[in-house]
């Protein structure tokens, strides 16, 4: 098969989310699962809404158009919000958008208008991770205008927390986020449906939760994606963590001296000093660089170390003697791994555990297990 190619096991994605809408729905909080990460590949996502996720949630139109051309019928939000110049787009796709900036929820409320639709929106409140937010006591005020803007619904707040300025979720920024959505509720009279109390590093907070206050959502991609808590870093308990793997394959090897010779030049390709090593070691090469993944967050089979990387090589030393020309080498990805991989064309996708489309009928070929997608 071709490499560099990355595997997804759809059993082990559907399993994670299954494991993630059980416990949160104990506490009464749905799921909405990010393909952000996959690009909105539609089999993958098709396999988080197996999973039992309540709606889909991706950064991109175009992944959410891929989504759609694909046959997935199911809510699918624009998770970032959306230029003023995609609003037409984004009528058409999404059933929802996450909002900011009455200028956008404007434009997208012309082009509901203009199909005689309504499009839902969600504003994302500012928490403290200063990334995309309205902040706090602009909040209402806000929140009355879309409710007042014919060709929108206001749906619900969300706030999103450790993507940028790394603000933890914790108790208190929870209760702040509730307290906003009754403060919101109370001046506007109306209920909001959705409160959306952030991405994967909010699952440790609501999975200690009995009673998790008014928060009623997580977004949730990289913990199902990859089991991990991207606080801690550490696995989920009951999840895969390895629903994906990263194939390259063995371009050269031998053993090479532990430093570069000669007058050494500063504008060194690999991470600076990559190259610097004591004594000659086993080296190889595998066929797969920055434009493919992001090297740094690969994590690599025992015996095998990174020493750097380029634009389409990635130097390793291999403890355990030569590694075959021609073999191929299993690699762990990372959030950043994965979301490059699955985003680069010269990485081949490959997919574990397929199920036919739902409208299939008894007649239609089941694809084989594994097939290149
Ligand atoms: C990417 C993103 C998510 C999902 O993040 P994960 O860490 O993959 O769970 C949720 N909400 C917003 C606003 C995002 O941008």
């Amino acid at each position: 098969m071709t490499s560099p190619r990355i595997e997804a096991d759809l059993d082990k994605i559907r399993h994670n989310a299954r494991d993630l809408v059980r416990r949160l729905g104990q506490r009464g909080i749905a799921v909405t699962g990010v393909t952000k990460a996959v690009c909105g590949h539609p089999e993958i996502a098709a396999a988080m809404l197996d999973g039992g996720v309540s709606g889909l949630a991706d950064g991109r139109t175009e992944n959410v158009e891929r989504m759609r051309q694909a046959g997935i019928a199911a809510p699918i939000a624009l998770l970032r919000p959306p230029t003023p110049g995609e609003a037409e787009r984004v009528e058409r796709d999404c059933s929802a958008s996450y909002n900011t900036e009455l200028t956008t929820i404007d434009a997208l409320a012309r082009a509901a208008r203009r199909v005689k639709a309504v499009h839902d929106v969600i504003l994302m409140v500012e928490m403290g991770d200063m990334r995309e937010g309205i902040l706090p006591q602009d909040l209402v005020r806000t929140a009355g205008a879309v409710i007042r803007m014919p060709g929108v619904s206001l749906r619900g707040i969300g706030a999103n927390f450790a993507c940028f300025g790394g603000a933890a979720p914790d108790a208190a920024k929870m209760a702040g986020l509730g307290a906003l959505a009754d403060a919101v509720e109370s001046a506007c009279g109306r209920r909001l449906e959705i409160v959306s109390g952030g991405n994967s590093a909010s699952l440790t907070w609501a999975l200690e939760q009995t009673k998790p206050g008014r928060i009623n959502d997580l977004r949730l991609g990289e913990a199902i994606l990859l089991g991990v808590d991207p606080v801690s870093g550490r696995q989920i308990d009951g999840l895969f963590t390895d629903a994906f793997t990263l194939f390259a394959e063995v371009i050269e090897s031998k053993i090479k001296p532990g430093d570069p010779s000669g007058q050494l030049t500063l504008l060194v390709a690999g991470e600076p000093g990559a190259a610097v090593r004591r004594g000659p070691t086993w080296r190889s090469i595998l066929a797969i660089g920055n434009q493919d993944t992001d090297l740094a967050g690969l994590t690599l089979p025992a015996g095998l170390a990174g020493l750097g990387g380029t634009s389409d090589q990635f130097v390793v030393e291999t403890a355990g003697g030569p590694l075959r020309i021609g073999a191929e080498v299993a690699l762990r990805p990372n959030y950043s791994v994965l979301m490059r991989a699955m985003n680069a064309p010269g990485v081949a996708k490959a997919l574990h555990n397929r199920r036919p489309p739902a409208k299939a009928g008894p007649a239609d070929r089941i694809p084989p297990a594994l097939a290149l997608a």
